[in-house]
């Protein structure tokens, strides 16, 4: 028994850094800005820390898209940075419309915030442990 209690201590030590999952999702934004090249082709970039979570598809022509994907990360901490960026896609350069920061907690969370470029995008994210 005795030998096993630093391996309990190890595994205890584990999930005291507990990593839970997060979950982004419901992402959809209104009234994006249009550039000289017509309507707004938007898309997101999702981040987590310095983790990159994913990009969700192109919504071609919408001012107002919103977007099926889910992404999900196993390693998030609370307090982590989430990160989301909304981006305008073009032939070129892609502009960037606007970035919505928050540190997450546990929960779930449904937000909007305004994108620096005209705009807003909102959002549900869910933190949980295992
Ligand atoms: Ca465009």
């Amino acid at each position: 028994m005795a030998s096993s209690l630093p391996l309990l201590l190890l595994v205890l030590c584990g999930l005291g850094v507990a990593q839970s999952r997060l979950k982004v999702y419901n992402m959809r934004a209104t009234c994006l800005p249009s550039d000289l090249l017509g309507i707004t082709d938007g898309y997101v970039k999702v981040f987590c820390g310095s983790a990159s979570l994913g990009t969700t598809a192109v919504r071609k022509d919408n001012a107002n898209p919103w977007w099926e994907e889910e992404f999900s990360y196993f390693k998030a901490q609370q307090n982590d940075v989430l990160r989301l960026e909304v981006h305008d896609s073009d032939i070129f350069f892609d502009d960037l419309l606007g970035v919505c920061q928050r540190q997450i907690k546990y929960g779930t969370y449904e937000h909007e915030c305004y994108l620096e470029k005209g705009g807003t995008l909102r959002y549900t994210y869910s933190l949980s442990s295992h």
